[in-house]
């Protein structure tokens, strides 16, 4: 199989190509990624070698590379990765999030059916339902209703996969997955930024009081619901990925805090995020019910594992906060 996997250099995507490509040693795996700031080659480099490796910069908005792609490498499989993701660069800068998410999905399902692409998959996020009270979880019949502009142009998104299932057949899948954590996360989000900012004796800045509730899951266990999803998703559904681990924000800065052996006073409230959603909590019955998968990592493990690979990883992190990750791709393919 041929797949055109986009974004493949951020956190999430990176992990999916190296899934792919150890567990199916006759795939061609091509990444094709714009390389904004979230976006790293270093992500890949234990693979660069593989001969079923392929990166190719480029935009999911531009149709023509994107044709060419798909024609140049016979792709037959796009799972669409690329996105701007980051909620609070969202709120500053909607446009951005508008232009990438929902227009260069529909150029990827444009070119994917003009070019007989036999399945497309579209990874989306549980934020495009919105927020829930205190009780109850996300299905995939829950309705939509993004409160961020993130959240929105994912939602938007989703609406023109589904529209193209049911207008031109296009043989579709997407998945709403709940919040990831994981190696190679970038140090803007949470759970990296905690552990790294911990590491410094920095100030570990909470939103509000701390008490908005994510359900968390481990990225391995994410893109092994992704290549379920691949291998055995039924045309046209949309299957909720999460682990059933729901957690408040400061729970889970206490927790890296005792793990790092930190004190607890560099915790420090900041003003809340404007429009905040309270919870979110996916049920995801169907996908174990009907794809027979279920996640490997409890909580407590993963996050130790993590906080590991941190610490062990310090000079990928450094290399992102100070920027310098940039000088990589400039060294290996000349100009960013
Ligand atoms: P990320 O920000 O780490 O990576 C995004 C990647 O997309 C980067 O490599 C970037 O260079 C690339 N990209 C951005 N704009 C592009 C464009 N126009 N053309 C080509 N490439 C472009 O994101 P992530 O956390 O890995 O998320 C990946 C996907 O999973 C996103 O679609 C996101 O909405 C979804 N998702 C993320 C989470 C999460 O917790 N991180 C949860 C559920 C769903």
């Amino acid at each position: 199989m041929n797949i055109l996997v986009t974004g493949g250099a951020g956190f999430i995507g990176s992990n999916f190509v190296r899934l792919m490509l150890n567990k199916y040693p006759d795939y061609k795996i091509v990444n094709y990624d714009k390389l904004t700031y979230a976006g790293n080659l270093e992500n890949l480099k234990d693979v660069e070698e593989n001969p079923n490796y392929v990166f190719e910069k480029g935009d999911i908005c531009d149709a023509q590379m994107v044709r060419e792609m798909l024609k140049k490498h016979q792709i037959q499989v796009i799972v669409n990765f690329a996105a701007e993701t980051h909620v609070d660069r969202s709120i500053h800068d909607p446009a951005i999030f508008t232009h990438t998410n929902v227009y260069g999905t529909q150029t990827l399902l444009d070119a994917a059916r003009q070019n007989g692409i036999e399945r497309y998959i579209q990874i989306s996020t549980d934020e495009v339902y919105g927020s829930l009270g205190e009780t109850g979880f996300f299905t995939e019949k829950t309705h939509l209703s993004p409160n961020s502009p993130y959240a929105a142009s994912k939602g938007g998104a989703d609406l023109l996969v589904k529209a193209y299932y049911e207008t031109y057949g296009l043989n579709v899948n997407i998945t709403r997955c709940s919040n990831n954590y994981g190696c190679y996360h970038f140090p803007e989000k949470l759970i990296p930024l905690m552990i790294t900012n911990a590491l410094d004796n920095l100030p570990l800045p909470v939103y509000g009081d701390g008490s908005n509730v994510r359900d968390w899951l481990h990225v391995s266990d994410h893109v092994s619901a992704i290549d379920s999803v691949l291998h055995h998703g039924k045309p046209g559904e949309i299957y909720n990925i999460g682990g059933q681990n729901e957690r408040t924000n400061l729970s889970i800065v206490e927790m890296i805090v005792g793990k790092l052996n930190k004190p607890k006073s560099l915790i420090k409230f900041v003003k809340d995020r404007v429009g905040h959603d309270r919870r979110y909590a996916i049920d995801p019955a169907k996908i174990e019910r009907e794809l027979g998968w279920a996640p490997k990592y409890t909580f407590e493990q993963g996050l130790e594992e993590t906080i590991k690979w941190y610490v062990e990883n310090e000079s990928w992190w450094r290399r992102i906060k100070s920027g310098a990750y940039l000088e990589y791709y400039v060294k290996q393919y000349g100009e960013a």
